[in-house]
């Protein structure tokens, strides 16, 4: 029987692990924390009975996922009433609803068939199109023209689409909030993609959570992994190549360039080392002993909002990650799910970009930008956990200077991540699995079966 080591256990790590398992791989899963599932658990970082999501929280690409969607576990999704609220300094807010008319009826009236015809083919085509966004850029498409109507859209900046497409200040907030979850500048090429594909997926799909936290879905796609027979070791770094007959590595490059740096060939090498790092994330988790009190009362009808105000504004906060006015991206999933936190009081987090590695301290800004649009914020606040960059990467090595995607989603970085052969490396049976291989970033599991099929065929041979 061949063996394979998985190194680390986020979503990509289990995912692979559970795809080489079920192909009859005898399979063990390396993790260095304690708890599994690296940006995907939940843990009481505040205070007692306070559950806090350490990474993820929301999963559009989650519950698309054709992987998760082919196993056969229970994730149990909440869907909030709106996927996604945008308030304004109007005291109104726009809504990224379920439906594209009643997403419209949020615009300004000039914006209704812009919008419609902007995202109604893909929103319609959704399921069709997951598969090619979740894959390596290079693969044959299932879709060629879906793909082509997509991509004319996706390669422009967050700002030029928004500016070309929309004339009203709310469809061009409501896009620019969308564009940030690219961790690019609003001004670089393909930061639309994120959004675009976001959006679609509201309609499509939703942006659920999980009932009781990130940990469940992770705890599920272990529970699955070890009924195929598979085994988890947790409290256990990999700092060398393990003896298995496969390798699958979730972690990045310049991890793996310190647990293999001498066995891989040193052009392989220097092209793991050109590998660039995005912007960093500085984090808050609150408990709250009450919702948030948005000036717009429609906020609560969503778990996640976006805080920056116009496109312009959001393209200043964007530019550099410095500006003294960040765009805020919060999360409020307890008015969802009770399980969260005791009866009546709430959990929420909110973090804003920040440059790479970044030590500043953003706790006022944030809290300022959310203060701007729920004024009395800060007299519902019992505790706080906060995570710069430095913490996050502490907690998980992934999380290089805070980046939440693995690396910058820049055109070189989607064609070639991290390098020309995606998965594969030099060495014979070792692979990269994680989010700086394609699909990247969010949790859906692809990276790690595109991997654990480029590892099987590679056996096969
Ligand atoms: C604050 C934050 C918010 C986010 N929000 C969302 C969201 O709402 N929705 C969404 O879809 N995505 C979100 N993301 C992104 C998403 O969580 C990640 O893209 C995803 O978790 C990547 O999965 P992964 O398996 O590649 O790596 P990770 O989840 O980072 O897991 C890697 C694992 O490997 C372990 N590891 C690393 N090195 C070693 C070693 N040498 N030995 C053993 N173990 C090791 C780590 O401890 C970790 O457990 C967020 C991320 C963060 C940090």
């Amino acid at each position: 029987m061949s063996t394979a080591t998985i190194i680390g256990s986020g979503p990509n790590g289990l995912s692979a692990a559970t795809a080489l398992a079920s192909a009859g791989i005898s399979t063990t899963v390396v993790e260095r924390n304690r708890q599994i599932g690296g940006a995907c658990s939940t843990a009481e970082t505040t205070l007692p009975g306070y559950l806090h999501d350490l990474g993820s929280s929301v999963y559009p690409m989650g519950i698309a996922s054709p992987f998760f969607r082919s196993l056969p576990i229970e994730i149990p999704w909440i869907e909030p009433a709106a996927p996604c609220a945008h308030p304004l300094d109007d005291g109104t807010a726009v809504l990224l609803e379920h439906s594209v008319d009643d997403t419209i009826a949020h615009l300004d009236a000039i914006d209704g068939s812009g919008y419609r015809s902007l995202i109604e083919p893909l929103a319609g085509h959704f399921a069709e199109l997951v598969p090619d966004l979740l894959a390596p850029i290079q693969h044959i498409p299932q879709h060629p023209f879906l793909l082509a109507h997509f991509g004319l859209s996706a390669l422009q900046s967050g700002a030029s689409l928004a500016r070309s497409r929309f004339s009203g200040i709310r469809a061009r907030a409501l896009f620019a909030g969308m564009a940030t979850h690219s961790a690019l500048s609003l001004g670089a090429p393909t930061s639309a993609a994120v959004g675009l594909v976001l959006m679609a997926a509201g309609h499509a799909c939703g942006w659920p959570i999980v009932r009781g936290g990130a940990q469940m879905l992770t705890d599920s796609l272990a529970r699955h992994f070890e009924s195929l027979g598979g085994r988890i070791e947790t409290c256990h770094e990999v700092m060398q190549l393990p003896a298995t007959d496969l390798i699958l590595a979730d972690v990045t490059p310049r991890q793996l360039l310190r647990i293999a740096g001498a066995e891989l060939p040193p052009g392989y090498r220097r092209q793991l080392e050109r590998f660039r790092y995005g912007a960093g994330a500085f984090k808050i988790d609150y408990a709250l002993n009450s919702p948030i009190p948005w000036t717009a009362n429609e906020c609560s009808r969503a778990a996640t909002v976006h805080l920056g105000g116009t496109l312009e504004e959001i393209i200043t906060s964007e530019r550099h990650f410095t500006a003294d006015i960040p765009f805020v991206l919060l999360v409020q999933p307890s008015l969802f799910d009770p399980t969260r936190a005791p009866a009546g009081h709430h959990t929420a987090w909110a973090y804003c970009h920040v440059p790479n590695g970044s030590a500043a301290d953003r706790l006022e800004s944030i809290e300022r930008q959310i203060e701007r649009f729920a004024p009395g914020f800060r007299d519902c606040i019992l505790a706080r956990a906060i995570s710069p960059p430095a913490a996050l990467e502490r907690w998980n090595p992934n999380l290089i200077g805070g980046d939440l995607s693995a690396g910058v989603m820049n055109v070189r970085q989607l064609l070639f991540r991290p390098t020309a052969s995606l998965y594969r490396t030099p060495v014979d049976g070792l692979f990269l699995c994680g989010a700086s291989t394609p699909p990247g970033g969010g949790v859906h599991g692809m990276a790690g079966f595109h991997a654990a099929q480029a590892a099987l065929r590679y056996l096969a041979h």
